[in-house]
């Protein structure tokens, strides 16, 4: 399906809303694609958009070859699955399940009750057919509604945060069944949310919005490795990428109190790449590295937090050039108030403009096996994986 120069304007009182912002994205057959940016951004928008509940201000939706842009939401063959999960409290499981469907399509009883029994049984709720909602758990409501679309059999499915309402452990789990689900459906999902981990874990791509504005989409590895800007190089990971203001003097990158020596081909890229001198460096905690010696690229901070997290220390690390977040093996003790030498490894540091925040260069990618790869399949995700695990080739 795709998106083409979609813009859409809400129309108040208080002056319009440009909540969509000429927006285009082509989503491949088969894809998970998750829509992904803070509060406001525009996703639920975009979303509903897809699904025919907001007419557009500007521009087409198409699902297959088919223009739905004027189409009625039953008839664009799409479902949905919401964040509250609506489901009917006075219907049973299978009443809620069944019920969109018999609205919708001529399906004849026994067809109807075959996709039910189908579908509970891919969600494994089949022994809940005949309870209400109320007598479900949060997780169990989640998987009805989810068992609602899946019944319609639909050409694209739509989901808005529907996680979000499920405790920290739950929604790892669902993170996975979904996925799974995905796999053995194989129908195109755009899927809304505000958790960059979501975006990451669960999407074959991602698509950030920022105010409306699409800021790049791309696979999770091409998101984290090659941000087109400083915002979807922040919004991407956890902790964030640190980003540290600096002039650029034609060779070298100046911090207060540091200087970044770009390599020959980085300081290229500066001069072509940046409209002034001022330059802003991103590097993430992980790539931060604690050095033995003095040495190039490298300076002493103070740890003024150090937050463990068992596996790893989160520290912040203060310099005049600002407060840079480090994480470490959490088998190595920093304390508070330490003397920290580190260094900035210039394969693992990306450069974006000053003014613009477009990107200047990024880090270098590495994709390789881990040690203890010792087969490689055509897995999900790694878009240079062996195998053509492109989203698109798949069945
Ligand atoms: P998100 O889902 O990313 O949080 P939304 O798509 O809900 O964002 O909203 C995008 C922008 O449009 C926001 O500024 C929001 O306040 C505005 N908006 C959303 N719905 C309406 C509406 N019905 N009327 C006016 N403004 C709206």
């Amino acid at each position: 399906m795709s998106i083409d120069e979609m813009t859409k304007r809400y129309e108040s009182d208080d002056g319009d809303v440009l909540a969509v912002d000429d927006l285009s994205l082509d989503i491949r057959d088969g894809e998970f694609l998750v829509l992904v940016g803070p509060s406001g951004c525009g996703k639920s928008t975009t979303l509903r958009a897809i699904a025919g509940l907001e007419t557009v201000s500007e521009g087409t939706i198409r699902i297959g070859d088919r223009d739905v842009t004027d189409v009625k939401p039953k008839d664009r063959d799409i479902a949905m699955v919401f964040q509250n999960y609506a489901l009917y409290p006075q219907k049973t499981v299978a009443g809620n399940m069944r019920f969109g469907l018999e609205m919708t399509t001529d399906l004849d009883e026994s067809a109807i009750a075959g996709r039910v029994e189908d579908a509970a049984r891919l969600l494994d709720i089949t022994e809940l057919l005949d309870r209400r909602p109320r007598a479900l758990s949060g997780g169990q409501q989640q998987r009805v509604a989810l068992g609602r679309a899946i019944v319609r059999d639909p050409a694209v499915f739509l989901m808005d945060e529907p996680l979000s309402n499920l405790d920290a452990k739950l929604r790892t789990q669902m993170r996975t069944e979904l996925q799974q689900l995905h796999d053995e459906l194989g129908a195109t999902t755009v899927y809304v949310t505000h958790d960059q981990t979501e975006a990451m874990t669960m999407g074959d791509r991602i698509a950030v919005l920022d105010d409306g504005r699409l800021q790049q989409v791309g696979t999770p590895m091409e998101m984290y490795y090659e941000p087109a800007n400083e915002f979807v190089a922040t919004f991407i990971g956890s902790p964030s990428m640190n980003t540290l203001a600096a002039t650029f003097d034609g060779d070298d990158v100046l911090f207060p109190g540091f200087t970044y020596e770009p390599t020959a081909a980085q300081r290229d890229a500066l001069a072509d790449g940046l409209g002034g001198d001022s330059v802003t460096v991103g590097i993430r905690p992980e790539d931060v590295v604690l050095a033995d010696e003095p040495g190039p690229r490298t300076t002493e901070f103070v740890a003024t937090i150090v937050e463990p997290m068992g596996g790893e220390n989160v520290l912040h690390l203060r310099h005049e050039l600002g407060e840079v977040v480090a994480t470490v093996a959490g088998g190595q003790r920093v304390r508070e108030g330490d003397r920290v030498r580190a260094r900035f490894p210039a394969d693992h540091v990306h450069a974006f403009d000053g003014e613009t925040g477009e990107a200047v260069f990024n880090r270098t990618r590495t994709d390789e096996p881990a040690t203890g790869v010792v087969g490689t399949s055509a897995g999900r995700d790694g878009d240079t994986l062996a195998g053509g695990s492109d989203p698109g080739d798949r069945p």
